[in-house]
């Protein structure tokens, strides 16, 4: 997808601070972030949002999951608890179309959401 964002962090075309690389998945730090730790952790493979997912991609979406709870263990606040969160499309707040789960710690955080 040679206008999508995440695919250019992917390909190395733009700069992102990468926390984790697996043969799936990419990890980054968010560019705003809104927590003391704020990762986003994405499929190398480009997919616009969570209603494209098939079933092929199950894997690599637990992957994605699996690479946030390490993270956070890595990170020392895996047991004070954390949040992740997948937005899907304009009601959902999603503003890049790659799909990715934020990895929000480091704080306590409200909730419902707004
Ligand atoms: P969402 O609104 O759920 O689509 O989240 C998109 C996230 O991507 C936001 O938290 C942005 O701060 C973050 N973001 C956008 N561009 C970049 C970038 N170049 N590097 C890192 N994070 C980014
Ligand atoms: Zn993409």
């Amino acid at each position: 997808m040679e206008d999508c964002i995440f695919c250019k962090i992917v390909a190395g075309e733009i700069p992102a601070t990468i926390v984790r690389e697996t043969d799936d998945v990419i990890a980054f730090e968010d560019l705003h972030p809104q927590a003391p730790h704020h990762v986003l952790i994405i499929p190398r493979r480009h997919i616009a949002t969570l209603n494209d997912l098939t079933a092929e991609d199950a894997e690599t979406v637990g992957n994605m999951a699996r690479v946030a709870a390490e993270i956070a263990a890595e990170r020392g606040f895996a047991e004070a608890g954390y949040r992740t969160v997948m937005n899907c499309n304009q009601q959902g707040g999603q503003t890049v179309y790659h799909i990715h789960m934020h990895l929000l710690g480091g704080r306590a955080l409200a909730w419902p959401p707004g």
